[in-house]
């Protein structure tokens, strides 16, 4: 979101990339099972472009979307590009129900303030981090599972752990009224596997009429390819961050060099 990082930032990078002689091509999908002729080399830096769905009963109400959908056109409307009406994903005076408590359910938060929503609640499946760097169980170098708490958080928000959702439901003209969801509990699995989820409690209706699914992206699978061709970024390693993404385009471009002065 441009709230996040002002988009005249990346027009000036690319700017600068374009004087070091980078030809960039818009607007130009690419088949990466049939790649353009003519390159001694490829680099395939798709990212992660299939979100996580949640196929529960009523995911076709309308008011159903993927964080993106929303998330994208957004930068596309401050940009300046005109949507149609029945077009637009706008949270406007709705109650808003972000599925998904990381990074991309915060941005969902932050957008739909600023696009003028009643209200913010964001649910995760998983139990809320610990409040701090100290749990013993979770020692450095491994990801900090700390709560996270962002500015679109701080704008004003409602967040609830252990929270599973059962059903979408919606008027008689198809159009989405609340989620039907319930508390969980998670147990160690006797098998050592992923823990056990047991619901807690009656299930519970949160009233709302948009709901964003921010649940994360599947790890694209590659090709096997020609030796010729390399990946990087999200599209080799899954959904990460913008430095690993920068990190992993240096270290392929070491390997593409290290290919072509053979
Ligand atoms: C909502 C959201 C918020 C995020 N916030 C942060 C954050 O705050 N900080 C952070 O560090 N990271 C953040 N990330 C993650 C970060 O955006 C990614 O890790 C990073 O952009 C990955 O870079 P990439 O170049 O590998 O892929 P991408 O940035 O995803 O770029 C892939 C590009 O390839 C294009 N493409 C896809 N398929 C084709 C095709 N067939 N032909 C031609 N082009 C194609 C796409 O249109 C896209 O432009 C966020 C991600 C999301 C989704």
């Amino acid at each position: 979101p441009n709230f996040k990082l002002n988009k005249a930032v990346i027009d000036r990078r690319i700017a600068l990339l374009e004087e070091e002689g980078i030809v960039f091509k818009y607007n130009s999908p690419v088949d990466v099972e049939h790649l353009p002729e003519g390159f001694d080399a490829y680099v395939v830096s798709t990212g992660t472009p299939t979100a996580r769905d949640l196929k529960i009963p009523g995911r076709e109400l309308k008011g159903v979307h993927f964080a993106l959908e929303m998330l994208s056109q957004q930068n596309r409307v401050l940009a300046g590009m005109e949507f149609k009406k029945e077009e637009l994903v706008n949270a406007k005076g709705k109650d808003v129900l972000v599925i998904g408590g990381g990074d991309t359910g915060s941005d969902c938060i932050g957008t739909a303030h600023r696009q003028g929503c009643k209200s913010v609640t964001q649910i995760e499946i998983m139990p809320r981090p610990v409040d701090g760097p100290d749990d013993p169980k979770n020692p450095w170098p491994n990801w900090p599972r700390t709560l996270k708490t962002t500015s679109s958080h701080e704008e004003g928000c409602t967040r609830r752990w252990n929270i599973n959702s059962l059903e979408f439901l919606g008027d008689k003209n198809g159009k989405l009224t609340g989620v039907r969801v319930q508390e969980i509990t998670w147990k160690p699995n006797p098998d050592g596997g992923r823990p056990l989820m047991e619901p807690v409690g009656k299930p519970e209706i949160i009233k709302c009429e948009m709901v964003l699914l921010a649940m994360g992206f599947l790890k694209p699978e590659q090709p096997k390819f020609a030796p010729n061709v390399f990946v990087a970024g999200d599209a080799a390693n899954g959904a990460s961050l913008v430095v690993r993404a920068m990190a992993s385009g240096k270290q392929i471009a070491a390997q593409i060099d290290k290919f072509l002065s053979k």
